[in-house]
């Protein structure tokens, strides 16, 4: 029997001119270091983004977080409030600081950092003298969280928001574009997200100042002088020119690949309409436009009598990705001693959902072919 092409949650998809870019960049040696491809991929950003954003590329999304905390004065012994239900890049910076995390838990609605839990949150640590330098909250899955209720909270600390919008380029909140929520903003371009660079990923700030502070940082934090002198402590995050390049192509068909994953979104909603016992995650309202980076489902075992553990076996049997919801950090084994605030609602999502297959790329013949597992799995004649 021939094996059976695997289908991806999320895999990379080239528009076309990534390689122009990536030429012009070999063919005029700017393959190294910094070059036009890095100006123009954040000139593309800053004019995609609007408000007025200032974009510096960096050489990862973690690193953008990373920067964020450092602009923000994060320093060892200081507290973080961190959204618990993400991907464990979101919290880690806080550690590399030689700060302390302290986890929130999630709304239903959104799934992502409940407003309620943040104020219960900032509320007790005020209480207790010990006011956190940052929030770090998530637009999971491209699903924009609650921007005015959230920033509400936040200002009554006076305690600035660091949106990481890693996998929610293209999203918006009552029309505004997610990555300038925050006070800063992170962008990532890892090979599985909306867009890629290979690797790569970005900070976004209303200030000009901001992103040429974190230009300063992410370039070693050399000092204006002719020899190597340095005041402060730097990183090497830049993005290369080339990894730029491969970005400003993927600028040029990232709309088109978000209309995709909404249709694939919506051929999900469709499908699963009629079958009791799934919820296809959606937009709580018009307010919100996902750019479904990935689709989701929640499975309700007690109605189904089978989990979401059962139906990622039937995919996997016919080499088909899908894969659980992210584990909540304050479950995590390098977490488990942190505080955490909230009840139980991203633990019930991380027991019940799971990511199905969403990429832009993806072909009306492997499309049948999930189809195909769902029809048997759920019993549905469709
Ligand atoms: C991917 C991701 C990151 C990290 O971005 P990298 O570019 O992979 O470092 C951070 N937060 C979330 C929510 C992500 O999905």
């Amino acid at each position: 029997m021939t094996q059976l092409s695997k289908i991806w949650l999320s895999s990379p998809h080239m528009g076309g001119s990534e390689k122009k870019y990536v030429n012009e960049a070999f063919d005029t040696n700017w393959v190294a270091p910094l070059g036009p491809n890095v100006t123009g991929f954040e000139n593309d950003l800053e004019a995609y983004l609007g408000n007025d954003s200032n974009v510096a590329a960096l050489s990862s999304g973690t690193a953008a977080i990373h920067l964020a905390l450092i602009l923000l004065d994060v320093k060892p012994g200081d507290f973080v409030i961190c959204q618990s239900f993400t991907f464990s890049a979101s919290a880690n910076p806080i550690v590399y600081q030689c700060a302390t995390p302290v986890f929130v838990d999630s709304e239903p609605e959104t799934w992502n950092m409940c407003p309620k839990a943040l104020d219960e949150a900032l509320l007790d640590l005020s209480k207790k003298g010990r006011t956190p330098k940052a929030i770090i909250a998530v637009h999971l899955y491209g699903m924009p969280f609650k921007a005015d209720e959230l920033r509400a909270v936040a200002d009554k600390y006076g305690v600035p928001i660091v949106e990481d919008s890693a996998e929610a380029l293209g999203s918006t909140y009552k029309g505004r574009k997610c990555g300038t929520f925050g006070d800063i903003g992170i962008l990532s371009f890892n090979g599985n997200k909306i867009i890629t660079t290979s690797g790569g990923g970005a900070l976004v700030s209303k200030h000009k100042n901001i992103k040429e502070k974190a230009v300063f940082l992410a370039t070693q934090a050399r000092d204006n002088a002719p020899h190597y002198q340095h005041s402060e402590i730097g990183h090497n995050y830049r993005l290369s020119n080339i990894c730029a390049g491969i970005g400003r192509g993927q600028m040029e068909v990232l709309d088109k690949h978000i209309a995709l994953r909404r249709k694939m979104n919506a051929w999900y909603r469709d499908f699963f309409a009629d079958v009791d016992g799934v919820t296809v995650f959606a937009e709580p309202d018009s307010d919100y436009f996902s750019n479904h980076w990935l689709s989701a489902i929640l499975v309700d075992e007690k109605v189904l009598g089978k989990s979401r553990e059962d139906l990622r076996l039937a995919l996997e049997a016919q080499n088909i990705e899908s894969r659980p919801l992210w584990k909540p950090m304050h479950l995590q084994p390098v977490f488990s001693e942190s505080e955490y605030y909230g009840s139980d609602v991203c633990e019930h999502l991380f027991d019940n959902g799971l990511c199905l297959p969403s990429g832009s790329n993806l072909q009306i013949d492997e499309i049948e072919r999930i189809k195909a597992v769902f029809v048997d799995f759920f019993g549905r004649n469709a």
